[in-house]
């Protein structure tokens, strides 16, 4: 006989325990299943930025000027394995489409309207989680190389306070030398982006939901979910089969993040899905200085964020699949870039961490019923900020479950939109 729960949630990654927490401050008996304790896959080594400035997802580079930069495959921003582009071929293709200036254009205020709640979301649950001393609120710096790209950039920011609310600070020359004294001579300034937060240790921040989500009567079962059935005798019951028995429930919510395309094919859905891989590692401030800041290094495409664990450098996006083996030339190259750039001490691990942002070709999530079944739900695909969309999106799917009017006008979301 399986275990009996109002509501399942698979994955529990930043995503699917920011759902869980919410579904269980409803009232709802939850239990939460995945593999491995809560966030150690992709909600563990991203940059950990809550961002409020992303009001723009990143589209497919598409003038002639960016193509022939990133052919060649040794670009620090962008990296891509051949075979995986045939392999992928059609969710790319979308994706390229979607990323068109008037499809991108329609996009950018959909994407946004997400974007607003990051903050207030996530301080709805770090407060109550004991977890504020995770999270700093002092921004980020957007550092340019070139006079040219940082004017360019600045007219961008401009135009998202206008339309968005996001807010930023003109930091130049000088006086990003005395904020962050460790940067190296090739700087000329940043943009401050101040309505921004970072988080210190994302993994931890997502176990801190986790046990605020056991406190308030929620179930954390550690299994492999090897199959999902909704057949039989009790129609509309779903069934999470697992190694160690079955769960069952009457709604069951998926939020397995980049893994998701497998559980649409067997369920048979067919989303243009794919993934963008990242690296990180963490690395010693060389000769007494400290990063101070979350730092990108934006002509390059790669960031430095102070972390628990040291110095963490993430990299940009690498077009492959998700099993694909490591390929280590991106990060070496941002390495090598990061060491001009700034201080960098020693490596502190001797093997890189990979994980894999799901993403969908119109660079929006999908949260909310799944189109074909009743009691399912979906919540992934949450690309370059499903760290900073979690919340937002636990207390969408909250909202939908119990018939209430959501926060966000949730049509650009869902899973027939394609
Ligand atoms: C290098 C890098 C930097 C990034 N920086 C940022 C950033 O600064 N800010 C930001 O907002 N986002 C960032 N992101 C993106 C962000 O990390 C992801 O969008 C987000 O973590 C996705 O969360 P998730 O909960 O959907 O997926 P995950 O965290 O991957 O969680 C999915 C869970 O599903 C579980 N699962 C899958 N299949 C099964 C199964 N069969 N049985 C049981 N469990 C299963 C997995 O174990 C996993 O725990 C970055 C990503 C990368 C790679």
């Amino acid at each position: 006989m399986g275990q009996q729960t109002d509501t399942i949630v698979l994955g529990a990654g930043m995503v699917g325990v920011s759902i869980a927490c919410h579904l269980a401050l409803r009232g709802r008996r939850v239990s939460l299943i995945d593999r491995r304790a809560p966030g150690r896959e992709t909600s563990f080594g991203n940059a950990g930025l809550i961002q409020r400035e992303a009001v723009e997802p990143h589209p497919f580079p598409r003038d002639f000027g960016n193509i022939w930069r990133v052919l060649p495959n040794k670009s620090v921003d962008i990296r891509y394995r051949a075979g995986a582009m045939l392999s992928e071929a059609s969710p790319l293709w979308q994706y390229w489409r979607y990323s068109a200036p008037e499809s991108f254009a329609r996009i950018v205020p959909e994407y946004a309207s997400l974007i607003a709640h990051c903050t207030r979301e996530h301080e709805a649950l770090f407060q109550p989680a004991g977890a504020e001393h995770l999270i700093r609120r002092d921004g980020w710096l957007q550092v340019f190389r070139t006079a040219d790209a940082f004017e360019a950039f600045l007219d961008k920011a401009r135009d998202f306070d206008t339309r968005f609310g996001v807010k930023h600070a003109r930091v130049d020359r000088e006086q990003l030398r005395a904020m962050e004294p460790g940067l190296g001579e090739g700087v000329c300034g940043a943009i401050h982006w101040t309505n921004t937060w970072s988080v210190t240790d994302p993994g931890g921040l997502v176990q801190a939901y986790a046990d605020y989500f056991v406190s308030l009567g929620g179930t954390i079962v550690q299994a492999e979910a090897t199959d999902i059935t909704n057949d039989g005798a009790e129609r509309q019951r779903w069934r999470v089969h697992t190694e160690q028995g079955m769960h069952s429930a009457a709604e069951l919510v998926l939020a397995t993040g980049p893994w998701s395309p497998e559980w649409l094919g067997r369920l048979g859905y067919d989303l243009p899905m794919f993934v963008m891989r990242g690296y990180h590692m963490h690395y010693d401030a060389a000769n007494g200085v400290t990063l101070n800041y979350a730092l990108m290094d934006s002509e390059k495409g790669y960031l430095l964020t102070p972390k628990k664990a040291g110095v963490r450098l993430t990299t940009g996006a690498e077009l492959n699949t998700i099993d694909a083996p490591p390929r280590l030339g991106q990060l070496e190259a941002a390495e090598r870039e990061a060491r001009d750039f700034f201080a960098l001490g020693a490596r502190r691990e001797a093997t890189p961490w990979k994980g894999a942002r799901p993403c969908l070709a119109d660079m929006k999530p999908v949260i909310g019923p799944a189109h074909a079944h009743d009691g399912l739900w979906f919540a992934f695909g949450h690309g370059h900020q499903g760290f900073t969309l979690g919340p937002a999106t636990g207390r969408l799917i909250g909202q939908m479950m119990d018939g209430e009017a959501p926060m966000v006008d949730m049509q650009p979301f869902r899973s027939d939109r394609f």
